[in-house]
């Protein structure tokens, strides 16, 4: 079922947002080479709770044991925080991070460049960045989700990169993952409608490489299969009767 949020729970969701967005911000000052998974997770789980009523809403859930999903190079999403888990120059690191507010989510990812990278690397980022515009653009009132698949496969495509098919943004509330399943890949006018009051995490995730992925022994880290690198980002939009509203923002 898509759940329709009131404007006052949109509210709310914003103020999740902020919180997340703000972590992110944070979280980014402090990626450089030499620190471990581990201490920007506890960056981010005190940031977090030093907000009354603000706890991360990763930490738990499906039992994942982290706030921060911390994913680095050739993994996609899902990576666990560890103290083993040093940060090296020129690697990438994708951070991702749900914040639960007064009994509501929001949810947003970003990859950050460690140190110097190259070229090709940066250029990975900036169209995965473009991509997620892309989508943001087509979550209006009337179109499909179809259309947000659509615009975000055509940027990354279209850059020559391919879309992971197996993991898809989500509508999100009151649930972390709700209806409908936000496919980075789609044509347009196709899958569900969208109506104002609907709150969706778009989250494209591109690889260099082939789109093909595996889960490592962890039970959590998806890779992409051929060793390629893998970008993310993601927001949490509100659909509105004046166009898409990113949520996951200061
Ligand atoms: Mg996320
Ligand atoms: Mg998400």
């Amino acid at each position: 079922m898509i759940t329709i949020k009131s404007p006052r729970e949109i509210e709310t969701m914003a103020a999740a947002g902020r919180i997340v967005a703000e972590t992110l911000a944070l979280v980014g000052k402090h990626v450089r080479p030499d620190i471990t998974t581990e201490e920007l997770d506890h960056l981010a789980e005190s940031f977090i709770r030093s907000h009354p009523g603000a706890q991360p809403s990763f930490k738990g859930l499906y039992d994942f044991p982290a706030t921060l999903c911390t994913s680095i190079n050739q993994e996609i999403v899902h990576g666990i925080p560890s103290h083993k888990r040093v940060l090296h120059d020129g690697d990438i690191v994708s951070i991702d991070v749900g914040v639960w507010l007064e009994g509501l989510h929001a949810d947003s990812a970003a990859t950050f460049p460690v140190g110097d990278i190259k070229a090709e690397t940066a250029r990975l980022l900036a169209v995965t960045q473009q991509a997620l515009a892309a989508g943001v653009a087509q979550a209006r009132a009337g179109n499909h989700v179809g259309d947000i698949g659509h615009a975000v496969q055509q940027v990354a495509e279209g850059a020559g990169y391919s879309v992971v098919r197996e993991l898809v943004g989500h509508g999100i509330g009151a649930s972390f993952h709700e209806e409908p399943q936000v496919p980075n890949y789609g044509k347009p006018k196709r899958g569900p409608r969208l109506a104002p009051g609907m709150t969706i995490a778009i989250e494209p995730m591109i690889n260099i490489g082939g789109s093909a992925i595996r889960t490592l022994d962890d039970k959590w880290t998806v890779v992409t299969q051929d060793g390629s690198l893998s970008a993310h980002f993601e927001h949490t939009v509100a659909v509105t009767d004046n166009g898409p509203r990113i949520l996951t923002t200061t």
